[in-house]
């Protein structure tokens, strides 16, 4: 196959799913399987479910309609509060939505009235990243408030941190949601669903000798990755190489690594100087900035970027030339997968299909007894 391709390893991203399903379970917690960086694959969240998450959950309601019409039957989370000009669409595709405004629960309560539907929600209380969420001081009023709308029902709470400041999630603040669940159970009633956040949040989980009331992580990165996201270090036991991007040589040629005359700026603003090596063989690239990002973009040992414009890369292959028409692969963080899901130029090509193996079945009669 030719031409610029996303590889999607699904035997990696079934690998990596198992494993952090097992790792939750064992800690009494859920995993709720994020698509939202494949723009909410069918193929994808197959894997997802096979792997044994509870739920799955994509931010944006475009997403989650397309895994609703490839007939997954798995509970769907929009993950992002609903935007009030689609309410509609919300209570018809979602089963539950994260949420922190009155009148957007309102709103998604006289749709669900509307259809004739029950939809689901948690409210997001504010912990500290200073992105979604009602402050902690209003949260039992809204959900006395959320409990008398009709056709809604109040499934949880949850928080979300890291995502924008980088605040990590800690015994302290995983404490502060318990007890704000407590509190809100007092004057509610019983929550099933205690969301305690996203993948920043396994570090936590780790080192933590007691989860409280979380049971249910939202996993994105982790599983998709192979890397927790406060230091993007690789999480011991997963997978970090599910996804690459493949991209072709249009020119084959030895250049100076120095300009000689004037410069000014680039197409993308002002560019290094650069030290001057002495000539170098040279790959130019059919991919750009129209493709995927210049960061978090990984080129094959021994090569390195000297830039990426709109729709060409300069790659620096050292001593060793490459043919016109040879293909390089490039490792690619999160930045460069979300940009890269959104190019109508890249073609995604699923590899590596998992194993579909039965659920084990859970040992009973002497079995049981000897484990
Ligand atoms: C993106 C997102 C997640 C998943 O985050 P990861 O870091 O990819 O695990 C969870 N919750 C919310 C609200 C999100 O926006």
């Amino acid at each position: 196959m030719t031409g610029l391709r996303l590889e999607i390893s699904l035997g990696a991203i079934a690998h990596n799913a198992r494993t952090l399903v097992a790792h939750c379970d064992r800690r009494g917690i859920a995993v709720t399987g994020v698509t939202k960086v494949v723009l909410g694959s069918p193929a994808v969240a197959r894997v997802l479910v096979q792997a044994g998450v509870a739920g799955l959950g994509d931010s944006r309601i475009e997403n989650v309609e397309r895994l609703r019409r490839s007939g997954l039957s798995t509970p769907v989370t929009l993950i992002r509060s609903p935007l009030l000009s689609q309410v509609d669409r919300v209570v018809a595709m979602a089963d539950r939505s994260l949420n922190t405004e009155w009148a957007v629960l309102a709103a998604l309560s006289a749709a669900a009235v509307r259809r004739g539907v029950e939809h689901e929600v948690l409210l997001m209380v504010e912990l500290g990243d200073l992105r979604e969420g009602v402050l902690p001081t209003n949260l039992v009023r809204l959900a006395e408030r959320t409990v008398r709308l009709p056709h809604l029902r109040l499934r949880g709470i949850g928080t979300n941190l890291a995502c924008h400041r980088g605040t990590r999630p800690d015994d302290a603040k995983m404490a502060e949601l318990s007890r704000l669940a407590a509190a809100v159970e007092r004057a509610v009633g019983p929550l099933a669903v205690i969301s305690g956040g996203n993948s920043a949040n396994l570090d936590w989980l780790a080192t933590t000798d007691d989860v409280g009331r979380v049971n249910d992580l939202r996993l994105g990165e982790a599983i998709l990755f192979g890397r927790e996201p406060l230091e993007r270090t690789p999480i011991a036991g997963l997978r970090t190489d599910a996804f690459a991007l493949v991209a072709e040589v249009i020119e084959a040629n030895v250049k100076a690594t120095a300009v000689a005359g004037p410069t000014a700026q680039g197409a993308f603003g002002p560019v290094a100087a650069g030290r001057d090596r002495g000539p170098s063989h040279r790959a130019l690239l059919a991919v750009g900035r129209q493709d995927v990002g210049p960061d978090g973009l990984q080129p094959p040992p021994g090569t390195s970027v000297l830039g990426i414009s709109s729709d060409h890369l300069v790659l620096d292959t050292g001593m060793e030339p490459l043919a016109v028409g040879s293909e390089v692969r490039f490792g690619l963080g999160y930045g460069a997968v979300l940009a890269a899901v959104t190019s109508p130029f890249v073609r995604q090509v699923l590899v590596e299909a998992p194993v579909v193996r039965p659920r084990r079945p859970v040992p009973h009669g002497p079995l049981a007894a000897t484990a």
